[in-house]
């Protein structure tokens, strides 16, 4: 058999592709940036036929790195930047529009229509979610009312739909397979969480044509074997969205068992089981992953916009960092935040609060405030959103989380890593492989063709490179808190 796993990571700023051996180590990898279009304030767009090529020539690229070919794969899995938007004629492979990405929000006032009098919760029992721009199904709707001769197009079964996912693996395929999994089906709007199908009363709601859709099926599977040259006949068997991979990639197979990713934003998903569990503390409810025909395991998230991202406002817009990781320097040339708050709303606050009114503020302003602090104050944000999180994710499970496993580019950052353990009183690890979401995807895929035996060896692949015990005070610690609260409060209502 084939010695190695290929996974295909493609986010919302680069596509990448690792090679894996049975360890679960990295043999090799490539990875490309793609362009953000940004036609106006709130819409976020990507190529769809950019991201195509940067699929294919990171896979050739960490195979000629490797010094392997196709043969040497036994399988290839996906995780993608999830809720992303594409529609495509099904006949050329020529998308109809940009995909829209998930952080745009264009949708918003479609959000506002579809929820009527009956609020945005009002699919919620259902699939899991409130309405909101975040999400795929607002987005197809805009794409069906604004783009000339889609719907006709749809109606006709000429056009079709898909997430990331979806697209390149209808690529990979030589349009062969057009599939989706329950994880990236599950932050569509469109899915029920129980039957794991497309549920025809909402779609009627929406008015969007079932015909446009594609399968559902689970994260682990056989979908179809690869028609690009490189990596011919090779079999696609595992399809994961990026924070659903990450919780399998971080081994969080039982329930009680949580990750929080940390990049451009920060996603905590806590594994429920076999239970789906209704939220009523402003987090989502979705699928974590779906092994083959075993029941779906679903997962409480809590999805925060903006953490990363920040720290690219200070570099970029601010110019007081050259780059992201100058920013732990800059922070720890201050002893502490010198009573300011920084609540990055820049665009409305995600869980706990799904506010689109607020806007970002710093508060406690004194002329005695330098970079220093408002480096310390953007840091601490991350961590104080993640607190907001746990605590919900506590109300609504039950469950006292014992630590926290962490991953994503942030968790480099010594000083933001140990004021976490601090603010949330919980130890914080971070893994030996940090590509958790890589892995997760090439787990899924390797259970799929038995190139591990199950979940208990892909445990053992796991080890701790670093723990960070909480070392605050409790007082320090709750009335740090309690200031951040009241900032998040301040930023409440500022769109009229
Ligand atoms: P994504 O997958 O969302 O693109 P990554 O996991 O690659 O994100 O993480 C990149 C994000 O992490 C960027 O937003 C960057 O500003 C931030 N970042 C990277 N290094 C550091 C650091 N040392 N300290 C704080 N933030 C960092």
């Amino acid at each position: 058999m084939a010695q190695y796993i290929g996974a295909l990571d493609q986010g919302t700023t680069s596509t990448r592709f690792i090679i894996f051996n049975k360890n679960g180590a990295i043999v090799a990898s490539h990875q490309l940036e793609h362009e953000q279009i940004l036609p106006q304030a709130g819409w976020v767009e990507h190529h769809p036929v950019e991201i195509w090529q940067r699929t294919q020539a990171v896979i050739r690229g960490a195979l000629d790195k490797a010094q392997l070919n196709g043969r040497d794969l036994a399988t290839i899995g996906i995780t993608n930047q999830r809720e992303t938007t594409i529609v495509w004629d099904k006949h050329t492979g020529q998308p109809y529009y940009n995909a829209i990405v998930w952080q745009d929000t264009r949708t918003d006032k479609i959000v506002q229509r579809l929820a009527q009098d009956e609020g945005v919760d009002r699919f919620r029992s259902k699939v899991g979610l409130p309405l909101s721009t975040y999400f795929s199904g607002t987005k197809l709707v805009w794409l069906l009312e604004n783009v000339a001769g889609l719907r006709d197009a749809a109606e006709r079964g000429d056009a079709l739909f898909g997430t990331i996912d979806t697209w390149v693996i209808w690529n990979l395929t030589g349009g062969q397979a057009h599939v989706t999994d329950v994880t990236n089906a599950s932050r569509t709007l469109l899915m029920d969480l129980k039957t794991l199908q497309w549920d025809d009363t909402i779609l009627d709601e929406m008015k969007i044509p079932r015909e446009m859709l594609p399968t559902i099926r689970p994260s682990s599977d056989l979908y179809g074997h690869a028609t690009l040259e490189a990596i011919q006949g090779v079999p696609i068997t595992g399809i994961l969205g990026d924070q659903q991979a990450a919780l399998y990639g971080q081994t969080c197979f039982a329930v009680g068992e949580a990750k929080n990713t940390y990049g451009t934003g920060c996603f905590m998903l806590l594994n429920t089981g076999t239970d789906i569990i209704q939220s009523k503390n402003g987090l989502l409810t979705t699928v974590g992953y779906q092994i083959g025909n075993r029941p779906a395991v679903y997962a409480l998230e809590g999805s925060i916009a903006v953490t990363g991202s920040l720290v690219q406002w200070l570099r970029d817009n601010l110019g007081i960092i050259q780059n992201a990781s100058e920013i732990e320097a800059l922070a720890q040339s201050v002893k502490d935040n010198g009573g300011i708050y920084f609540v990055p709303a820049f665009s409305g606050l995600f869980a706990p609060y799904w506010r689109s009114d607020a806007r970002g503020a710093i508060v406690g302003m004194t002329r005695f405030i330098n970079k220093g602090h408002l480096a310390r104050a953007a840091l601490e944000a991350t961590a104080f959103q993640t607190r907001e999180v746990l605590e919900a994710m506590r109300t609504d499970s039950g469950v006292d989380l014992k630590t926290l496993k962490v991953d994503g580019g942030m968790v480099y950052n010594q000083l933001l890593m140990q004021f976490q353990a601090d603010i949330l009183g919980v130890p914080v690890v971070r893994p030996k492989v940090a590509e958790t979401t890589s892995l997760g995807a090439a787990y899924a895929a390797g259970l799929a063709v038995g190139f591990w035996s199950g979940e208990d060896e892909l445990r053992d692949n796991w080890g701790v490179d670093r723990r960070w015990h909480p070392e605050m005070d409790e007082t320090t610690r709750e009335t740090q808190y309690r200031h951040w609260k009241r900032a998040v409060e301040r930023t409440f209502n500022w769109i009229e």
